[in-house]
């Protein structure tokens, strides 16, 4: 049997857990295995494109377990009731091949793709930052809130969206927390969203070159947290930005994020840092107050791995019910695979 984590059992976990643990947790799990860098099989993500979206695989492996992820995003779906980014993943046993957990990762690619976003803003942001301007109020943007609040210490927050709707949304759900200390302000558009704040992150949808941000609104210090641009042809920054003398870049994995980050935009031999430099200690994520830095994150299998990785121990650790699934074959002849339909072919009398 295989272990099987639904949506339901991981709203169960973050409940036991506590989302602020939960998240803390995560986040240490992805800094422990981005500081071993150099023992995983990196590739950049299988991209399947359409008119309207996208279906990506993502793998990664440590030679001992391996993982996918299924995920698609689509930005024109939530006019149809639909969610613009949903994802399946599996974690398997590299010696045997044998899969160990089936698990969603819709909710978990929010919380771990927060959670590395808080890491990389760690390294990156200036010291004391408090005011974060969260700019795309959609299906992630709780995620981010929770994940600079906690892992940050992030307290005043400048909203925007097109939508007001979901900047509603998103205060609604905040207020609920009562996240100690936290303020929120909603704001008229992108610009009056970014001033005064020390970290500006921006988790909007649209499939096409937008810009979110110009180089007027950012401010020398700033830290960006670009989210939303994962794909080529899908950009929320203007490349004045990235074309500052000042400017800092770190990424995920550099041959994917060439194809699909914000530096896309730029030649191929503009100076980016890895995150795995960072998070190692060989490299700086900022040098000066001054500096504007971004992480321009498209989100990377390794992340994925960390997380299903982290959802199968606590999936064992936590009470509840632990669903499993046949998903593969328990023989007591390994050989004789038929003898699994042996018997149903018998009683309907086909064998015959
Ligand atoms: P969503 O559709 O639920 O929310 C996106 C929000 O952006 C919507 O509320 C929309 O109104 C708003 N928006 C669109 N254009 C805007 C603009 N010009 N200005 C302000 N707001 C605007 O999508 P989501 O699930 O929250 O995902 C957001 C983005 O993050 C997507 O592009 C997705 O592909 C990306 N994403 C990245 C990672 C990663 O690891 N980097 C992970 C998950 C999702």
């Amino acid at each position: 049997m295989v272990d099987f984590i639904g949506i339901g059992r991981v709203r169960e976990l973050v409940a036991r857990r506590g989302a602020a643990r939960f998240m803390a947790e995560l986040a240490a799990e992805i800094e422990a295995d981005f500081r071993r860098w150099d023992a995983f099989e990196k590739s950049a993500r299988h991209a399947s494109h359409s008119p309207l979206g996208v279906i990506e695989l993502m793998p990664a492996s440590d030679g001992r377990l391996y993982s996918f992820k299924y995920v698609n995003g689509h930005p024109k779906n939530t006019a149809e009731g639909l969610l613009t980014v949903t994802a399946f993943g599996v974690l398997a046993d590299v010696q045997s091949g044998y899969p160990l957990l089936l698990s969603e990762l819709t909710l978990t690619t929010a919380l771990r793709t927060a959670a590395t976003s808080a890491l990389a803003a760690r390294h990156m942001a200036r010291p004391k930052s408090r005011v974060m301007a969260l700019i795309g109020n959609g299906a992630q943007s709780e995620f981010q809130a929770l994940a600079f609040h906690e892992l940050l210490g992030v307290r005043e927050l400048r909203l925007y969206d097109v939508d007001s709707a979901a900047t509603a949304k998103l205060e609604r759900n905040l207020t609920r927390l009562h996240l100690p200390g936290l303020r929120m302000q909603r704001c008229a558009d992108a610009a009056h969203a970014a001033q005064g704040a020390d970290i500006v992150t921006t988790v909007t949808a649209d499939k096409r070159n937008a810009t979110i941000l110009t180089a007027p609104m950012i401010a020398p210090g700033m830290h960006l947290n670009a989210v939303g641009g994962d794909c080529p042809g899908k950009t929320e920054l203007h490349r004045d930005i990235l074309a500052r003398a000042d400017v800092r870049v770190v990424v995920e994995f550099e041959p994917q994020s060439r194809m699909e980050g914000e530096i896309q935009q730029m030649p191929a031999d503009f100076p980016v840092t890895e995150l795995a430099a960072l998070l190692r200690g060989a490299a700086v994520g900022r040098v000066s107050a001054a500096e504007v830095t971004v992480f321009d994150s498209v989100g990377f299998a390794l992340e994925d791995f960390s997380a299903l990785r982290y959802l199968r121990r606590i999936h064992h650790e936590e009470p509840g019910a632990r669903p499993a699934i046949d998903l593969v074959p328990d023989l007591d002849d390994p050989k004789d695979l038929f003898a699994l339909l042996a018997a149903p072919l018998r009683a309907r009398g086909v064998a015959a």
